[in-house]
């Protein structure tokens, strides 16, 4: 039985195959990690956001364990209801005092938390005029859509050009302007500009959001990327998603109380949403222990990086951007030559994933390596001996 809608949507597909720019998704057997089974193939992957090695770690797996005994799986409810278990409140409490600011809110997926904040601090509904929004033109795309979806006005500056956004932020008339980042941008690796945000913020009197999903864990003794300037400023909101280097799942917004308050009483994404499954919560208490404890495996993870990023000079098959954090694109180029040198990889058993249009920009498809303290030495090594024996 065929009906118009659903012919536009097979004739929708077809063209994404005839692009090549159908997804796939790979079917993954066991643990998260360095090695993995993935379609039945064992791998080494170079692709997940488990930098620390935290998403199959005992301890973690352990404190699962214990809360799913004493609790049972699902929060039953939502947080406003009686969905919010003492495990949600301490992880709070520890993640606030963690990242060094007074308050924070757990919510399911950093998607969520991003359309909270910006929804909650300048969208349409819940001020008495909207607001505006600043972006960088290469944030998460979960910043985009939320941004869109607040209905505030969406301003969008060049990839790190301070200057457009100063003259943006100039021109707006706007009565709450709230300027966001990606704090590690996700698919180039590089960090923004903290404190020159946070000048920009205070000199035009807005709100600086910074989604440090790729920073936390792993930069300044796993605090994440904040300068203490923005750590002390009351201005600065900042998120930390908990499904990568913690290893587990969800995200946490760490903010003035008075931010952390407002999105309680107007965030529609933590308020008409059912609390996570306490047990998480309870694998992220231990995951922050490990956090903290964890100089050993940030140490190894920067060893990663610089055996790549010296193993890979003179490289002739692409050109690896610069980038300190355990996000490593070597940009190909074409998104055909990406996806190419993809599945050859692929063939000695190395897992790196091609990222194309229109995830990046036109002709700067890549392979986005990223490392984990769980890889070895040798795992990295190999990798390394690949992509020369390709270029
Ligand atoms: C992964 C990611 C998100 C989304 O977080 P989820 O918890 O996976 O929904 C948001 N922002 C950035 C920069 C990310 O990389």
């Amino acid at each position: 039985m065929s009906f118009a809608a659903l012919t536009r949507l097979q004739q929708g597909l077809a063209a994404l195959q005839a692009d090549h720019l159908e997804r796939r998704r790979l079917l993954l057997d066991g643990a998260q990690g360095a090695q993995i089974t993935i379609n039945g193939q064992r791998v080494v992957s170079f692709c997940s956001n488990d930098y620390l090695g935290l998403a199959a770690d005992p301890a973690v797996i352990a404190a699962g364990h214990a809360a799913l005994d004493q609790c049972g799986v699902g929060a039953g409810a939502a947080h406003l209801i009686t969905g919010h278990h003492r495990y949600h409140q301490d992880f709070e409490t520890a993640f606030a005092q963690f990242v060094g600011k007074p308050a924070a809110l757990l919510f399911s997926t950093g998607y969520m938390a991003n359309l909270a904040v910006l929804t909650a601090l300048a969208g349409r509904r819940h001020l008495d005029r909207g607001g505006e929004v600043f972006g960088d033109k290469l944030n998460h795309a979960s910043l985009v859509d939320a941004a869109q979806l607040s209905g505030a006005t969406f301003t969008r500056y060049r990839h790190g050009d301070l200057a457009q956004l100063e003259s943006q932020l100039t021109k707006s008339d706007a009565p709450d302007k709230l300027i966001v980042s990606d704090l590690v941008f996700s698919m180039d690796g590089d960090i923004a500009p903290v404190d020159a945000l946070l000048d920009l913020a205070e000199r035009h009197d807005a709100w600086l959001f910074l989604d440090d999903a790729h920073g936390f864990g792993v930069l300044n003794d796993g605090r994440g990327g904040l300068t203490e300037r923005a750590r002390a400023s009351d201005r600065v909101i900042y998120l930390a998603t908990l499904g990568k280097a913690a290893g587990v799942s969800g995200a946490a917004v760490a903010a003035h109380a008075a931010v952390i308050d407002w999105l309680v009483q107007r965030a529609r994404s933590y308020i008409y949403t059912t609390a996570s499954p306490p047990m998480l919560a309870a694998c992220l208490l231990e995951s922050l222990h490990q956090i903290e404890a964890g100089e050993v495996r940030r140490e190894r993870l920067r060893s990663h990086i610089m055996q790549l990023r010296q193993g890979l000079a003179g490289l002739t098959l692409g050109v690896l951007m610069p980038s300190g954090t355990p996000i490593q694109p070597l940009v190909i180029g074409a998104n055909a030559d990406a996806v190419r040198a993809s599945q050859a990889l692929l063939q000695h058993g190395l897992l790196v994933p091609a990222i194309r249009t229109p995830t990046v920009p036109v002709n700067t498809a890549r392979l986005r390596i990223t490392l984990s303290a769980a890889h070895s030495a040798d795992d990295v090594a190999q990798l390394i001996e690949a992509l020369h024996a390709l270029g």
